[in-house]
């Protein structure tokens, strides 16, 4: 039993040659699959009855549920998909000037353990599959055409790379959902093996990198793995990917209150980044979390004094605005809410 939405499309031939089923209904299957984007096997009528019964038995789509949806003020829905094993995680769905972006999770939970985020403060329970990640792809366009994707909900995509990988291919392919590898965006905590095999891909993603502080005593406090890679590996790893890719690096800064929020973090983060050929900064304000009250959103005036000083620096940087804050939409809050 191999699950459909876990098969790239180019897999299909061999593998229905390989059960001694007919190669050229591939092609069908695969309309049904991502241009009709069927919820069930019984809906491919263009198939016939024996072969979607056999395809049921052989080749299910994946079971999931769609436990909860809240919708937030801006337009932002979160959405809490089940498996079929009782574990839920869950996916955003974010409109804004012509594009519907989805930011979707890839393990249950966390290991990662950074002090500010809510997806860690249970730890992890365990990762997802490709066709479980791609099941939150299929619960999410039912909403409408999803034209980017995020992967910045739960979990640390570089620690369940092959899964994660299978899943963007497949939302990438040109016979499956066909969505394009720049609009895919993939974020990493910094587990640094990932980057190279991420560039051995030679395909277009984008890569953000969450770096949250501009030295190693700060950094591992916030963030355990930096314990494990250092700021130094870690942007030595950056550096090879942007030569070896062309591509930009994006790093994600989000802004704590009292806590990396300094004109001397500022000055330093433009340093550290200036190592990192083409890099770009988003400077994030933090969503309070409630494991974590002692760390606060910072005021505005702090955050456009640290925008200021990267952007005197020479730092491209963006300050972002967060989604979805009354949806609890911002990071992980919902899943914990069902939880407790
Ligand atoms: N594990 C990956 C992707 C998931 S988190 C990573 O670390 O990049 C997506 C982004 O949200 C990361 O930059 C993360 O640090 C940030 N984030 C987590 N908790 C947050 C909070 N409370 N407020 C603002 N950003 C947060």
């Amino acid at each position: 039993m191999t699950r459909a939405w876990s098969i790239l499309p180019d897999e299909w031939k061999p593998i229905l040659k390989d059960r001694g089923l007919r190669p050229f209904r591939a092609d069908q299957i695969l309309q049904a699959l991502y241009r009709d984007y069927i919820s069930g096997w019984d809906a491919a009528t263009t198939l016939p009855k024996d072969l979607r019964e056999t395809l049921k038995a052989e080749f299910p789509l994946t079971p999931y549920k769609q436990l909860d949806v809240s919708e937030s003020a801006d337009g932002t829905r979160k959405l809490l998909i089940g498996f079929d094993d009782g574990n839920a995680v869950e996916t955003v769905l974010i409109p804004a000037s012509g594009r519907f972006t989805q930011c979707i999770s890839t393990q249950v939970g966390c290991a990662m353990g950074c002090a500010f985020c809510a997806s860690g403060a249970h730890g992890i329970v365990r990762s997802l599959t490709a066709d479980e990640i791609v099941a939150e792809y299929m619960a999410g366009r039912a909403f409408g055409e999803i034209t980017n994707i995020v992967v910045m909900g739960m979990g640390e995509p570089f620690a369940n790379y092959d899964a994660t990988m299978r899943a963007l291919k497949l939302i990438n392919a040109g016979r499956g959902p066909n969505l394009g590898a720049r609009h895919i965006t993939i974020s990493t905590c910094g587990v640094v093996p990932g980057f190279a095999r991420l560039a051995a891909e030679g395909i277009q993603f984008e890569l953000s990198v969450s770096l949250h502080a501009p030295n190693n005593e700060l950094r591992s406090r916030l963030m355990p793995i930096n314990r494990r890679w250092p700021l130094d590996e870690l942007l030595a790893a950056c550096a090879d990917y942007t030569h070896a890719t062309k591509r930009i690096i994006t790093f994600e800064y989000t802004v704590i209150g009292g806590v990396n929020d300094s004109r001397a973090c500022a000055e330093e983060l433009a340093r550290q980044v200036r190592r990192v050929p083409m890099a770009k900064v988003n400077l994030i304000p933090l969503s309070p979390v409630s494991h974590r009250p002692d760390f606060k959103t910072p005021d505005e005036q702090t955050l456009l004094m640290f925008l200021d000083v990267l952007m005197k620096h020479g730092v491209q940087t963006m300050l972002r605005r967060s989604r979805g804050k009354d949806a609890d939409a911002a990071c992980g809050q919902l899943r914990l809410r069902h939880m407790s």
